[in-house]
């Protein structure tokens, strides 16, 4: 039986031919999360979150854009749904920006 995840998925989207978009999102650590102290950072307002690189990406995505980290990733990159429309989306608005030259944004 699938789920209604399942059911908004889009097997065509693959993160094997993705690079890593959902981690230039900003990531917020959840309490129970144990990821190495020097990959995160804080928020002005106090959040504790994954630290990026300059040009926006995750400081754990790897070279080949995998994640560096990805036995102990924080829970929230855990929920994150390959092919889901919050996935297709972000991946609409990254392509679409650099389709048109403009500056990638920040989330
Ligand atoms: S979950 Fe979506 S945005 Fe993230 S790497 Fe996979 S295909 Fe790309
Ligand atoms: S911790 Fe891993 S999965 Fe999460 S944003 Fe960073 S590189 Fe991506």
């Amino acid at each position: 039986m699938s789920s209604d995840a399942d059911s908004d998925r889009d097997p065509s989207v693959q993160c094997d031919a993705c690079d890593a978009i959902c981690c230039r999102l900003t990531v917020v650590l959840d309490v129970d999360d144990r990821v190495p102290a020097h990959l995160t950072t804080h928020t002005h307002e106090g959040l504790r979150v994954m630290a990026r690189d300059e040009e926006g990406w995750c400081v754990a995505v790897g070279p080949d854009m995998g994640c560096t980290i990805y036995a102990s990733r924080p829970e929230v990159c855990r929920r994150f749904v390959m092919g889901a429309p919050y996935c297709r989306d972000i991946r609409q608005v990254h392509h679409d920006q650099l389709r048109r030259g403009i500056p990638l944004t920040m989330y």
